[in-house]
């Protein structure tokens, strides 16, 4: 009697491929936008509340939330990492097995059994193995960082929130990743809290996404010609070699930020004076 070796694994029939679509990471990013809104709400209730009484910035808390903001940074690129390793390969699986006959009658199964005595046969790796491979190659490659746009808002807020509550000018490194040293919106080593179009302390300051420069809505709307338009200018700031326009410009958190401490510590040295008057 002769026994028959059965191949460890078949290349997947195209008619088949959509249940490779059922194979999938368990996407817990809303859960874990959710934690993030969580963090940035508590976050803002420290600041405000700190602003309101005029006291010391609770750094024990600024740190277990950092703490929590890396976790959840973590977490959320491990998700997308193991999302990219599956995909990865069930890719190589697909390409592994168009090299491959499919199975479509009894004889092309025949051709696959006892395929260690029939070299020419092309049998495809498992999916598991593929997973395997896929795994291995991620360990080695460095790939960049992943982060949902509010974790890296609370990054740099949770990195400045130290130096500026001291000092709202304080520069911040890496504030503006995305601009060139010599572009920067720094003179004489202080943030400017001043709009350069308005010439007022910012009431709503907008960066711009394409050299990190800031200027207040009403400043900038009123430059590029409305809240609507689609007009693309010179970026205002002296020295900037970039083109802006209003799609250009976000909410600058850190900036409103940096208002909020200096107006709080103005109407702190004006409380001070005050008092040391009564006296
Ligand atoms: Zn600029």
């Amino acid at each position: 009697m002769s026994s028959e070796v059965l191949p460890k694994s078949l290349p997947i029939h195209p008619k088949a491929t959509r249940f490779l679509h059922d194979i999938s990471v368990n996407d817990n990013t809303k859960y874990l936008q959710q934690c993030q809104r969580e963090l940035d709400s508590t976050l803002d209730q420290i600041i405000e509340t700190t602003l309101f009484i005029r006291g010391d910035l609770p750094l024990d808390l600024i740190q277990e939330l950092d703490q929590t903001n890396k976790d959840l940074q973590a977490q959320y690129e491990q998700l997308k990492k193991s999302g990219k390793i599956l995909q990865t390969a069930k890719d190589q699986y697909r390409q592994d097995s168009n090299q491959c006959q499919h199975v479509e009658s009894l004889d092309d199964w025949q051709n696959y059994v006892n395929v260690g005595t029939n070299s020419n046969i092309h049998i495809p790796k498992s999916l598991q193995a593929h997973y395997e491979e896929s795994v291995k190659s991620f360990e080695t490659s460095n790939t960049p960082e992943t982060m949902l746009d509010a974790q890296s808002k609370t990054t740099m807020i949770l990195k400045a929130l130290p130096q500026i509550w001291s000092d709202p000018t304080a520069v911040i490194r890496d504030e503006i990743p995305s601009a060139d040293d010599d572009d920067l919106k720094i003179e004489g080593g202080t943030i400017d809290l001043e709009c350069a179009i308005t010439c007022k302390q910012f009431v709503t300051p907008m960066i711009s996404r394409k050299c990190g420069h800031t200027f207040d809505k009403e400043g900038i709307v009123n430059y590029l010609g409305g809240p609507n338009s689609r007009t693309v200018k010179d970026c205002p700031q002296a020295g900037c070699s970039k083109s802006v326009s209003i799609n250009d410009f976000v909410e600058d958190d850190l900036m409103k930020l940096r208002c909020k401490i200096a107006d709080c510590l103005k109407q702190r040295q004006i409380a001070d004076s005050d008092s040391i008057d009564v006296i």
